[in-house]
């Protein structure tokens, strides 16, 4: 087959979800690319990482892309106002919830720096982290989530380090909270409403949206918010209007009917007395993780036109009204780290239920109907394909029946079974440009299945749970032709832990299988799944207790050089036992205990012992994914 890496571009839709971070090169690998002069390939990058000692699963974080992500944001935003005449200003705040890895905020904090960036938190540890780290001047700290007493007062107090924080009223609750504690420590508080929209965000978060969603106030709470505040002549407190539809909004109307909705809020919260500085109108801005432009996963819009359709809004309403341009706050999350991460994992292994070949043969004493069978395996043509293969399905499932009864033996069982596969692939050869439905249907069963050195709960959990869409591609041998499908199964003991969608850019459809390279047990083969920077890691769970993965920092410098910039090792079995409350000390006393009483019983040896022990021992300090064997 004539094959090269722009027909693999073509076929894993690189060029539309990759944005341009994502190519590949001429060598069939995979390239990351976060702008013009800087290109790292990241097979070789890979390989690299880990001659180092640095272990598959891993997490490869690019910093370059982050900068990108803040400074397009930030850049889309400033040509809206420019272009609009917009007389209000624009800050961005990065939701830490999206991705609370130390590294990566202190990365976000750093590039955000010019641009003003400040930071959203929607707990009291996360406003704990916000402190700390966020030194930025004049850059917000917006305080979302639950409230008790110590979240708000220490937001408060935080106002005498110089931090700019706004506590959200996200329940009418909280406005007393705020009150008692601003009276009690003589604090001015920076006090923001979030207002419950009726318009609904669509996708797979839209119940945050809408008169039933979990946070914010409805119409009745904030008018009674508004007198409340009036009456005890703290007005000027309220500040800022918030509200959020949901994460990844996949169509601009829904977008733009939200703002809509927002800035009417906001004007008539002006027309009533508060003197608010800021229009808070949430996260949602989209990843396009398909690249379809047309699906939950993916999104119909892009980060200017988003800009622009908010600068718009927001402007129009309050010139009608005559009303303050306010500051524009967005709470961007997914949208600024979703493609700064790619998972690299190996495939260990393969099963394959349609066998190329048959490695039997028919013998005179087989049953009469594993000898038809084995004709409509020999005699199938693109002519009669149709009728042989009802014939195939009617008489597999007779023979099922008859094994049940037992009147076929287990030796006829297997052939019945690989004579239905391999005959399925011929089949599917013939259908290929004649009956579509057919092919796609066969083409989903006889895929095979890569057993893959991950987990889809620690690693990719949204896709499990939601069904929620990530790339997953190899990252080399793209010059070469992808002869096989497959789905993709994980470590977990878990039939869940697999992924079995898959988005097709040729046809702009989901399939049940993705078209990967033959495997060669000589020669690791390495998968990417792109675009997991945004919440996967936090969500990620230690089902069969598969831990964190090791994870990298790369910048890449001029060249396609690079330098790695944090090294964060995994968890090692021993750490995520202990999580469990299993100490080390006792486990590997049990077992010695064991042992002895073994040894004493003629059971073990002391040799056998020394080994069970030294396996154990280095099993509890080791990676909780399969390693590689280090010869002795
Ligand atoms: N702000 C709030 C209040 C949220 O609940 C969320 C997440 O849903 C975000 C911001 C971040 O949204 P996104 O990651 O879609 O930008």
């Amino acid at each position: 087959m004539n094959w090269n890496f722009k027909k693999s571009a073509e076929l894993y839709g690189i060029n539309e979800w990759g944005k341009g971070y994502f190519k590949i090169n001429k060598d069939g690998n995979v390239d990351i690319n976060p702008e013009k002069n800087k290109c790292l390939d990241l097979y070789k990058l890979t390989q690299d990482l880990i001659e180092r000692g640095i272990r598959s699963p891993l997490l490869i974080r690019f910093p370059d892309i982050v900068k990108k992500r803040v400074k397009l944001l930030s850049d889309c935003f400033d040509n809206a106002i420019k272009e609009s005449k917009y007389k209000g200003g624009y800050s961005g705040v990065y939701p830490i919830k999206v991705n609370q890895q130390k590294h990566l905020v202190d990365e976000i904090i750093s590039f955000g720096t010019s641009h003003k960036l400040g930071l959203e938190c929607g707990s009291k540890p996360e406003l704990l982290i916000a402190l700390s780290v966020m030194k930025t001047p004049g850059a917000l700290i917006i305080c979302n989530g639950f409230k008790d007493v110590e979240y708000v007062e220490t937001a408060l107090l935080s106002q005498k380090l110089g931090r700019n924080t706004i506590i959200v009223v996200d329940r009418f609750v909280e406005l007393d909270i705020i009150l008692n504690a601003a009276k009690k420590l003589k604090i001015k508080p920076h006090i923001g409403f979030r207002c419950k929209l009726s318009t609904k965000g669509g996708g797979k978060w839209v119940e945050s949206s809408g008169s039933k969603s979990k946070f914010g106030l409805s119409p009745t709470e904030i008018v009674l918010g508004v007198n409340k505040l009036k009456k005890i002549n703290m007005i000027e407190s309220l500040e800022l209007l918030h509200f959020h539809i949901g994460s990844q909004i996949p169509s601009i109307q829904l977008i733009k009917s939200s703002m809509k909705e927002g800035a009417q809020f906001y004007s008539e919260l002006c027309r009533m007395g508060a003197p608010l500085k800021y229009l808070d109108v949430g996260g949602g801005l989209g990843v396009d993780y398909d690249g379809s432009g047309n699906s939950d996963s993916s999104m119909n819009y892009d980060a200017q036109e988003y800009a622009n359709d908010v600068v718009d809004i927001i402007k129009s309403i309050c010139e009608e009204k005559n009303i303050h341009q306010p500051q524009i706050i967005t709470e961007s999350g997914r949208s600024l780290v979703a493609h700064s991460s790619v998972l690299v994992f190996d495939v260990l292994g393969k099963q394959q239920v349609a066998k190329d070949k048959l490695y039997f043969k028919v013998s005179k004493t087989d049953a009469k109907i594993v000898k038809q069978m084995y004709e409509i395996h020999n005699d199938i043509n693109k002519d009669n394909y149709n009728e042989f293969y009802n014939d195939l399905v009617e008489k597999k499932r007779d023979c099922l029946q008859m094994f049940t009864y037992g009147v076929l033996t287990l030796e006829e069982r297997a052939k019945v079974e690989d004579l239905y596969w391999s005959t399925l692939k011929k089949v599917a050869l013939f259908a290929k440009d004649k009956n579509e439905d057919l092919y796609l249907e066969i083409k989903k069963d006889i895929s095979d299945t890569y057993f893959c050195n991950f987990s889809i709960f620690q690693s990719l959990p949204d896709s499990w749970a939601i069904g929620q869409h990530f790339p997953v591609m190899p990252i080399h041998k793209l010059n070469e032709f992808p002869s096989s499908q497959a789905t993709i199964a994980d470590l977990t003991c878990d039939s869940d832990g697999k992924i079995d969608v898959f988005f097709d850019s040729e046809t702009s459809d989901v399939q049940n299988y993705l078209n990967v390279h033959d495997i060669n047990e000589n020669e690791p083969y390495f998968m990417g799944a792109f675009l997991t920077g945004a919440y996967q890691e936090i969500l990620g769970d230690l089902h069969n207790l598969f831990g964190d993965t090791d994870a990298v920092h790369i910048t890449i410098t001029d060249n396609g050089n690079y330098t790695v910039d944090h090294v964060v090792e995994g968890d090692s079995v021993e750490e995520v036992l202990s999580y469990l409350e299993y100490s080390k000390q006792e486990l590997i006393e049990n077992i010695r205990l064991a042992s002895e009483n073994s040894i004493a019983t003629g059971k073990l040896t002391r040799q056998e012992s020394k080994l069970l022990l030294k396996h154990y021992e280095q099993g509890l300090t080791g990676y909780t994914y399969l390693a590689e064997q280090e010869s002795d």
